[in-house]
C-alpha cells in the first residue's frame, strides 16, 4: 500500500474546500485499494471560513490534516510549509479552486509507478486569462530562459507529482525568497510532462494580484540568474573602450594630422565618459562579489542524488588474491 498526499494551500477557500474533498474521494476510489489517498490542507491566512471547515473535515474524517498558519504568507511559502510535513510515498500539488482537476490524478500516478520522480503538468488552454497575464507570463519566461543558466518550461504550473527523494531534496532548500515550481524544475530528477485544461475557478476570486504575480517573477528573475547584477559591468567595459578608443583617435588627429580640430573641451567630455565606464565597470567587479555572496547565503544544495548503490562491505574479496597469486607465478 501506498501513501499518497495531496498538498492544498488554501486563501479564502470557504466555497471549494468541501467541493474538492468530494474530488478527492472520488479520486481515491479510482485508484483503487493499493494507494492511500490522504490531503493536507495548508491554510494560508484566510480570513472567512476555511479554518473552521478544514478543522470539521479533519475531525470527520481520518486521512485529511491541515495546518495553518499564523497569517497570509502568500502561496509559495504555504506549498513549503506543506512539503516540510510531508511523510508519504508522493505527493500531488494542487490549488484548492479545482482548477487543476484531480481528474488527471490517476494518470499522474501511473506515470509515478513507471518510474518518474516528478509528474508536471504544462496547461494546453490559457485562453480564458487576460491578455496582460499572457504577455507577463511569456516576457518571463523569455528573459528566464535567455539569462539564467538554468531552462523552465513556459506554460508549466504547480500541479505537479513529486516522488518522495524530491520532497526530501525540497525540505533541504532553506531560501526564502522563492518559486516552489523553479526549485523544483531546477532539480533535474526524471521528469515528464501531461497536458490539460485549466478549468475557471470554482468559486471565489483569484488571490494572485498582479502586483503579487510581479514580485514572484522578480524574485525568481534574480534568484536564478546573476546577469541582472553584471549588466552594470558590461555596460561600464563598453563605455570605457568605446570612448577609450576615441579618446586615442582624438590624440593622434591633434598631434599628427590636425584634420578634426577637436577642442580641449570635448578631450574633457570624452575623459569624463571613460571615467563613467571604469566606475559602472568597478560596480560590475563588485557585483561578481555580490553574485558570490548570494550564492553562499541562498545556500542551495550543491548536488542531489537520485539513486546509489552502497558497497557491500561484508562480502569476501576474492578477486585480489587471486590475481596477486597470479602475478607470484
Ligand atoms: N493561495 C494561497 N495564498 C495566497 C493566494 C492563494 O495559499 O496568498 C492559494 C489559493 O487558495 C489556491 C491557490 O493558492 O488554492 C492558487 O491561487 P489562485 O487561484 O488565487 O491563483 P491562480 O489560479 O490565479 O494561480
Ligand atoms: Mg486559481
Amino acid at each position: 500500500m501506498k501513501n499518497i498526499t495531496l498538498v492544498v494551500p488554501v486563501h479564502n477557500e470557504e466555497k471549494n474546500i468541501r467541493e474538492f474533498f468530494k474530488e478527492t474521494v472520488k479520486t481515491s476510489e479510482r485508484l483503487g485499494p493499493d494507494y492511500e489517498l490522504s490531503v493536507l490542507f495548508v491554510d494560508d491566512g484566510s480570513r472567512d471560513n476555511s479554518v473552521n471547515i478544514l478543522e470539521s473535515l479533519s475531525r470527520e474524517y481520518d486521512n485529511v490534516g491541515y495546518l495553518e498558519l499564523s497569517r497570509n504568507f502568500g502561496k509559495e511559502a504555504a506549498l513549503s510549509a506543506g512539503v516540510d510535513n510531508l511523510d508519504c510515498d508522493a505527493a500531488i500539488i494542487l490549488d484548492a479552486d479545482l482548477q487543476h482537476p484531480l481528474y488527471y490524478i490517476p494518470q499522474f500516478v501511473r506515470k509515478w509507478e513507471q518510474g518518474y520522480d516528478i509528474v508536471a503538468t504544462k496547461r494546453r488552454s490559457i485562453k480564458k486569462q487576460p491578455l496582460a497575464r499572457r504577455l507577463g507570463s511569456f516576457l518571463f519566461y523569455r528573459i528566464l530562459n535567455t539569462i539564467s543558466e538554468f531552462k523552465m518550461e513556459p506554460g508549466t504550473t504547480d500541479f505537479r507529482l513529486l516522488d518522495r527523494k524530491v520532497i526530501d531534496a525540497l525540505k533541504d532548500f532553506k531560501e526564502k525568497n522563492r518559486m516552489v515550481r523553479g526549485l523544483i524544475d531546477w532539480m533535474g530528477y526524471k521528469k515528464v510532462f501531461i497536458e490539460f485544461d485549466a478549468p475557471k475557478r470554482n468559486d471565489g476570486v483569484a488571490g494572485y494580484s498582479y502586483k503579487k504575480l510581479f514580485r514572484l517573477a522578480f524574485n525568481s528573475l534574480i534568484s536564478f540568474s546573476l546577469f541582472p547584477l553584471r549588466i552594470a559591468g558590461y555596460l561600464g567595459l563598453l563605455i570605457s573602450t568605446t570612448f577609450g578608443a576615441l579618446l586615442m583617435f582624438m590624440i593622434v588627429d591633434k598631434l599628427l594630422f590636425m584634420q578634426f580640430g577637436f577642442t580641449p573641451l570635448s578631450f574633457v567630455v570624452v575623459a569624463n565618459a571613460i571615467f563613467c565606464g571604469i566606475i559602472l565597470s568597478s560596480l560590475g567587479l563588485v557585483a561578481l562579489y555580490i553574485g558570490h555572496i548570494h550564492e553562499e547565503v541562498v545556500d542551495r544544495p550543491l548536488y542531489l542524488v537520485r539513486r546509489q548503490k552502497k558497497f557491500n562491505k561484508n562480502r569476501r574479496s576474492v578477486v585480489l588474491p587471486e590475481a596477486a597469486a597470479l602475478l607470484m607465478k
